[in-house]
């Protein structure tokens, strides 16, 4: 069959659904084609026995207040969402073993978060008043360059936001080192690193001091129906505006014209053609899909270049009591044997770091009553699992893998959960590779680092892949993953589609 729409967005993950609202909202006629017969990429749930799992979300950056809404709300509500968000009022609990270790719990809030750090870090104050200018400062800088329309007066960026300017082209570490936070207290202060996926002596302090800065003010940000939730939420909006969505419904190739213009895609017998088409789909696939010939020679280079972002181990237990039976008392705890990012920053066999969160410590009633749910993340950063991985011997790999990390989790926390699992379920970049058929499982898009930081990225941004016909959303653009920048990127390539085709209002 042959189909015809103003718009095509390929994936309904958030970058894709995000677009897709907003080209609905704008009153344009957009399909949505989803190879999966449910919507969310990643943002999704699963059901074993009687728990409903979060599969991915473990926190939502500059979600903001209802009172004074971050980012997210402001675009959830544009969109015309109804989900709501709470916000855990504890950033997280760190805890380094060994004798230079730490257990730490910070809360968001400036003041808090200041007393608590210096609780256990005495002596820090200054630093952290340089830190806290800092922020200060980038804000404002970001502030007049939005003024501005990305294109300040360079003199004044020198002389008022040079702060900021130091802060952009330098990593973390560098950064951190120079305000004179010690070992220990960088450490603690670069624990969210591994939500960007690059150690601190690679990521651009910039970019994690802007994450830092949406967490800190209000804390993190959780959906009250997960991250399903929001998926569902933003479906239902893209349809009371008018848009569609065809789930089972695969791309196997890009469209293009004589001129190299993308001019629609094939989902097995069937064409659909558009005017422009916005895949949330990776770039390495869409260039696979799309016939050598017809993708610049300059972008299969860059795509070819670019280091692939991380993938996860992810072990899901539900458990047969309450958190307070069991003695669990955070939301969010990262674990590690080592200090410093780097080291944290490791191959899975080696233990690097890893993430454990309890929803029912943020959102009442998550799991059925008398139970509770853990998720613990492990970090795969190496883009491959190490060990014996045939089909043969996969479920064992699994099932080592999650005994060996809930031993750990036991051992370090002093909590027994062992006796308690009522349902398990492991998922590897295989799980993640064989459901979005990224490359090596990934689900951070491409590695923020060294030469592609983020920096690099919104500098070239408008010299990148150029594709007439042809845009990107979703965490594997330029500003990286993650759910908050996903579906912004989705809200912005929607806007750049309907400025560059022209015609109807923007809708915003
Ligand atoms: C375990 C885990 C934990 C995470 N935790 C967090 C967190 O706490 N906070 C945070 O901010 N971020 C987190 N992330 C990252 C975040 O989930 C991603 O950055 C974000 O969801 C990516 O969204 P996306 O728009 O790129 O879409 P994706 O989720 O990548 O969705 C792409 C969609 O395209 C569809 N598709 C693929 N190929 C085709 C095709 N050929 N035809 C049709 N459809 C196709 C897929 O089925 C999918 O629905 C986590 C990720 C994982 C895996």
């Amino acid at each position: 069959m042959r189909y015809e729409h103003e718009f095509i967005v390929v994936g309904a993950g958030n970058g894709g659904l995000s677009a897709a609202c907003r080209l609905a909202g704008a009153g344009r006629d957009v399909v949505v084609l989803e190879k999966h017969n449910l919507p969310g990429g990643v943002a999704t749930s699963f059901v074993r026995g009687r728990f409903e799992f979060e599969a991915s979300l473990h926190e939502l950056c500059d979600v903001g207040t209802p009172e004074d809404p971050g980012s997210v709300r402001r675009l959830f509500a544009a969109l015309g969402s109804k989900e709501r968000f709470i916000n855990e009022k504890n950033l997280f609990r760190a805890i380094v073993t060994g004798k230079d270790g730490y257990d730490v719990t910070l809360p968001a809030g400036r003041k808090e978060f200041r007393r608590a750090l210096l609780d256990v870090c005495p002596g820090c104050e200054k630093s952290l008043d340089r830190l806290v200018g800092l922020l200060d400062n980038t804000t404002e800088a970001l502030r007049y360059n939005d003024k501005n329309g990305g294109k300040p007066n360079r003199l004044i960026m020198l002389l008022k936001y040079g702060k900021f300017l130091i802060s952009a082209s330098h990593s973390l570490d560098e950064v951190l080192r120079s305000l004179g936070f010690s070992l220990r207290e960088r450490s603690i202060l670069e624990t969210y690193w591994s939500y960007l996926g690059v150690p601190a002596d690679e990521l651009n302090a910039f970019h994690y001091l802007e994450m830092f800065k949406g967490y800190l003010e209000h804390g993190a940000g959780i959906p009250l129906e997960k991250s399903y939730g929001l998926s569902l939420s933003l479906c239902d909006s893209l349809l009371r505006r008018g848009g569609s969505i065809r789930y089972n419904t695969e791309v196997t190739g890009f469209i293009y014209d004589g001129d190299k213009r993308v001019i629609g895609v094939r989902a097995g017998d069937d064409e659909y053609y558009a005017k422009h088409v916005i895949s949330n789909v990776i770039p390495n696939n869409v260039f696979r899909m799309s016939g050598k010939h017809n993708v610049p020679e300059k972008d299969r280079r860059l795509i070819n270049a670019r280091r692939l972002g991380m993938s996860f181990i992810c072990i899901y237990l539900g458990l047969d009591a309450t958190p307070d039976e069991l003695g669990i008392r955070d939301y969010t705890v990262f674990i590690s044997h080592r200090q410093s990012s780097r080291r944290q920053y490791s191959d899975e066999t080696e233990m690097g770091l890893y993430v454990v969160n309890c929803l029912n410590k943020a959102v009442d009633g998550a799991t059925p009553d008398g139970t509770c749910s853990l998720f613990i993340t492990v970090p795969v950063v190496s883009g491959k699992l190490i060990g014996d991985v045939s089909p043969y011997n996969y479920t064992k790999f699994k099932q080592d893998i999650a005994k060996k990390y809930i031993a750990d989790y036991e051992s370090v926390l002093g909590i027994g959960i062992k006796d308690h699992i009522e349902e398990i379920s492991v998922a590897t970049p295989a799980t993640f590779a064989s459901y979005f058929g990224s490359p090596n499982g990934t689900a951070y898009g491409y590695e923020l680092s060294g030469w592609d930081g983020v920096m690099a990225r919104i500098l070239n941004k408008d010299n990148e892949l150029r594709i007439k016909g042809l845009s990107f959303c979703g965490g594997h653009t330029s500003s990286g993953d993650g759910f908050s920048v996903s579906y912004v990127s989705g809200a912005e390539a929607a806007d750049a589609a309907m400025a560059q085709i022209g015609g109807g209002d923007d809708g915003k």
